[in-house]
């Protein structure tokens, strides 16, 4: 009874009517406001989480995170696109089909720090038979002054301790500031949590745009690897921040990974009336595409958040979120 992508191409996004026709759309849950206070928009979390077929599911939630104007949306777009398509062979869809979802076409969206969450949940056959829920977040920041560096790296220290899987989206490298910012969000986290001998947070995936070294590291996964063991490698020689920086990183998440992606052309990059067309991108981009969608989303590869060693629900989601802001909010 899944609505088709078809359906979903003619939002009004300027909107902020309550799903009038019940289709899908992006729901801004937590909002970073002007005077840095946070605002969590409960109703629309339980109503989200909540619903009768997905609250006593165990969840998995994907969260992207990032600065904006980085092409999340346009990822999460087409990670929408596979889980509208059930995972299956043809999951891209034909050529000239616009892209819709999350909203990322230039200058269409007010840069608001915070989470935004698809307003459906998408139930998802485990290999192993289980029924899992999968929520999609959207987690945006800026990094331009150390007032707005403050309110990101909490929604960004929010969104990994309620996501399974935090993808950090970044652009062409991974830069030494990149990996401060990390650590400074994920100290916020840590801070905000129980102390266990558990490593807080479940996995986190280093996604590389507009990598333009492939001669170096190789597009995609095994690539990713080599070049963040380089990247993380923590030496005697290297200075102690950089090192202290490192150990850190290392010591918040069960799984690390990297992925590098090509840039998606010119067509993607600066043509305003680009309408998110697979024929309008790169062929290298679209392959890399076809690896990297499921390998953060296939059925079997997806694993259910875990809090303390327990796996947790879509209603003990909504709970735990509660409970952090509350920490932040002081
Ligand atoms: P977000 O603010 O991070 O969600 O970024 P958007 O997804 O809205 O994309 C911002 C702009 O970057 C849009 O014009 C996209 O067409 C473009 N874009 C999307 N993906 C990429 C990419 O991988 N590389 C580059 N250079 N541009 C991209
Ligand atoms: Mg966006």
């Amino acid at each position: 009874s899944k609505r088709s992508l078809s359906d979903k191409n003619v939002y009004d996004w300027s909107s902020e009517e309550e799903e009038p026709d019940g289709r899908a759309r992006p729901v801004q849950v937590l909002l970073v406001k002007d005077d840095h206070t946070f605002e969590l928009d409960e109703a629309a979390l339980s109503r989200i989480l909540l619903a009768e077929e997905v609250r006593d599911r165990e969840v998995v939630a994907i969260s992207v995170a990032g600065a904006f104007r980085k092409g999340k949306s346009f990822l999460m777009d087409f990670m929408l696109r596979y889980m509208y398509h059930h995972a299956s062979e043809d999951w891209l869809g034909n050529a000239d089909e616009p892209l819709t979802g999350f909203s990322w076409r230039g200058g269409s969206e007010r840069e608001t720090t915070g989470i935004q969450i698809w307003s459906e949940v998408f139930l998802v056959d485990k290999p192993d038979g289980r029924k899992v829920a999968v929520l999609l977040m959207d987690t945006q920041g800026t990094f331009d002054s150390q007032s707005t560096l403050r309110d990101s790296a909490t929604v960004f220290a929010l969104s990994t301790m309620i996501s399974s899987m935090q993808v950090y989206n970044i652009s062409q490298n991974v830069q030494e500031d990149d990996l401060q910012h990390l650590q400074l969000f994920t100290e916020y986290g840590r801070l905000a949590m129980e102390e266990t001998f558990l490593k807080p947070f479940q996995s986190m995936i280093f996604l590389v745009r507009d990598w333009s070294f492939p001669y170096e590291f190789p597009y995609g996964q095994e690539g990713g690897m080599k070049f963040l063991e380089k990247r993380l490698k923590i030496s005697e020689n290297q200075h102690e921040e950089l090192q202290n920086v490192r150990k850190h990183i290392h010591s918040c998440f069960t799984n690390i990974s990297c992925f590098l992606m090509p840039h998606p052309g010119l067509k993607v990059a600066t043509n305003p009336h680009f309408d998110g067309r697979i024929k309008e991108i790169d062929g290298e981009f679209i392959n890399n595409l076809k690896v990297l969608v499921p390998w953060l989303l296939s059925p079997r590869n997806i694993d259910v958040k875990e809090i303390n060693g327990s796996k947790i629900t879509c209603r003990g989601l909504v709970e735990y979120f509660k409970a952090y802001i509350k920490i932040y909010q002081g």
